[in-house]
């Protein structure tokens, strides 16, 4: 088989395919499906949120080679839903087929100590940070970062998983040794006023488009709620946008890329880290954008125009996380009725574990913190009473 152009377009009924089973890929099966394509999944389950609503699902970890050739075989145009996919994988995918974004992007993202090193080659702004490789590279973060920091694994963390907060020299090493002594960076502790981020979409033909910035609240390190657009005003809002639009630039991203940042009290945006894919932030465009980050993905993948990343209304997205299952299996009616705008999304989950995302809620108001409240009620109201 002889590379892909990317010149390529994709026209509908292609099949593409998602390298991932969760609820992100879920969204975008039902983005593709929605614009006339097949879509199929490479899961590690059969019957994940994603592999639920695709044509098809191969059941394989995603660095398999069989699953790999069954996928290449199927699929014409190839995305991920995580960033935990190996280069060599997507490398050997992208000599076949339309792979989307490429390794490159991918394989910077999946590893805090290449994102940092590559963001501050860049002269992107970041928080101060260090590697930590080894007992000395330990011993010396605090001089670097200062105290109290956060020591993060360097790969595979996800909603606040792989990484420990430090106040003390003194607890260093137990710190490390709770992470398993793998690479890590350590991050000088931001006491941020706020946290936002910002999903970009760049063509084949590198036209790039952000979506407005949104305002995000976390919980236990999760993501809470959102709202867009966030208030920031309109400079750190160009700002941040300009920021995310110049990572997507400077690697070459073709697809979708989302950047969070930390933005201080006086106004300043650093970049927390980066995904090669839409964002939990980035939900709420599915009902309040012009095309969701989900459709920008799919367009992308195919070389469609990108679409539009307006919103046609503000908004507000709460999570659902298993949590609210605790005393029994949330009252729906009872949330939905009391606000016919409220929209629910369920990602077919079975296991409702403390912190895993099960769903989410999206509320539409032209005033966004209106959004955020009628969206927070909502939630409440899921809650049974004894
Ligand atoms: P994840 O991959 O789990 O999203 P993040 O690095 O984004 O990892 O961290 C999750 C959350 O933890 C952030 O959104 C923020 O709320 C908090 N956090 C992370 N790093 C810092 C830091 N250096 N200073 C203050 N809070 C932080
Ligand atoms: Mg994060």
């Amino acid at each position: 088989m002889s590379r892909t152009p990317e010149a390529t377009v994709l026209r509908p009924p292609a099949t593409l395919a998602v390298i991932g089973g969760g609820q992100l890929g879920r969204m975008f099966v039902q983005a593709a499906q929605r614009l006339g394509y097949r879509a199929i999944v490479l899961s590690e389950t059969e019957d994940g949120p994603a592999a639920q609503v695709a044509h098809d699902a191969i059941v394989s970890p995603p660095d398999h080679l069989p699953g790999l050739l069954a996928l290449a075989d199927a699929a014409e145009g190839i995305t991920v839903e995580f960033e935990n996919v190996s280069a060599p994988a997507l490398r050997w995918l992208a000599r076949r087929r339309l792979v989307r974004p490429g390794w490159r992007t991918v394989w910077v993202s999946q590893n805090r100590l290449r994102e940092k090193s590559f963001l501050a080659r860049h002269g992107l702004p970041l928080a101060r940070w260090c590697p930590v490789l080894s007992a000395g590279d330990l011993a010396d973060a605090p001089g670097r970062v200062g105290l109290p920091l956060i020591l993060k694994t360097a790969a595979s963390g996800y909603d606040g998983k792989g990484q420990v907060r430090v106040d003390r020299a003194d607890d260093l090493a137990t710190a490390w040794a709770s992470l398993r002594r793998v690479a890590c960076v350590a991050e000088g502790w931001v006491s941020f006023a706020a946290e936002v981020s910002v999903v970009a979409v760049r063509g084949a033909d590198a036209t790039a488009l952000a979506f407005p910035v949104a305002l995000n609240r976390h919980e236990r390190h999760i993501l809470d709620a959102t709202l867009m657009p966030a208030p920031v005003g309109p400079i750190v809002a160009q700002e941040a946008r300009g920021l995310a639009l110049a990572v997507a630039e400077a690697l070459g991203t073709v697809g979708v890329l989302t950047v969070e940042f930390f933005l201080t009290a006086e106004g300043e945006l650093t970049i927390n880290e980066l995904a090669p894919r839409p964002h939990n932030s980035g939900h709420l465009t599915i009902e309040a954008g012009v095309s969701s980050q989900f459709e920008a993905q799919v367009r992308a993948l195919c070389g469609l125009p990108l679409g539009g990343t307006d919103l046609v209304t503000p908004a507000a997205m709460v999570n659902l996380l298993g949590d609210l299952w605790s005393g029994g299996e949330p009252d729906w009616g009872r949330a939905l009725a009391a606000d016919p705008g409220v929209k629910l999304h369920l990602y077919g989950k079975g296991d409702a574990a403390p912190g895993r995302k099960m769903g989410h809620l999206t509320v539409l108001d032209p005033n966004p913190s209106h959004a955020l409240a009628r969206a927070l009620e909502a939630r409440a109201r899921l809650v049974r009473r004894p």
